[in-house]
């Protein structure tokens, strides 16, 4: 297929040129109020289950790609989680934490607190964090090399304080 809107980082821009009097910061409402509206144009027209895998897969291609543009090389897996968290705070998306790590299983459970994309919404009966589960799975796979599948267990919207997901290695 001939591309359009192949992604690439060039396309974010140069914010400092562009905004110089508003600058780089954007009120967290107006990002939702951009995912909350594609959601519910992507569940009207393909449903929700697609809606939801179109979602996921967003997430893992710009984990992938924050992965590569914005986060230094780590030499091991506690560097990688230890500049994770530090770049999340500090670009203001959630504050992680490693709860538990298995290795030998390939088994890790992450929560993000004050998770951009949900911390402070109304309760509802399902987990939303489903872009974070993509991009949490593309940082992970970026890292390791492996596939990973992630899904959020306790999100804000499900009464939780806080949104934690499992990552798994994809068993072959
Ligand atoms: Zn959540």
């Amino acid at each position: 297929m001939e591309r359009k809107y192949e992604f690439s980082w060039d396309l974010l821009g140069d914010v400092k040129e562009g905004r110089p009097n508003l600058g780089p910061m954007v009120r967290t409402e107006i990002y939702r109020l951009m995912q909350f509206c594609f959601r519910d144009v992507l569940e009207t027209n393909y449903g929700s289950e697609t809606a939801d895998k179109l979602f996921y897969e967003s997430g893992m291609l710009a984990g992938k790609q924050f992965y590569q543009n914005a986060m230094n090389e780590a030499e091991n897996f506690n560097d990688f989680i230890k500049s994770l968290q530090s770049i999340l705070a500090d670009k203001a998306i959630g504050i992680l934490r490693l709860e538990t790590s298995d290795f030998e299983q390939g088994k890790y459970v992450l929560s993000i607190s004050e998770d951009l994309d949900c911390s402070g919404l109304p309760e509802l009966d399902y987990q939303i964090c489903v872009y974070d589960e993509g991009f949490i799975a593309g940082l992970l796979e970026s890292f390791t090399g492996k596939k990973f599948t992630v899904k959020e267990v306790d999100c804000w919207c499900t009464g939780d304080r806080t949104c934690r997901f499992v990552a798994k290695i994809c068993k072959e």
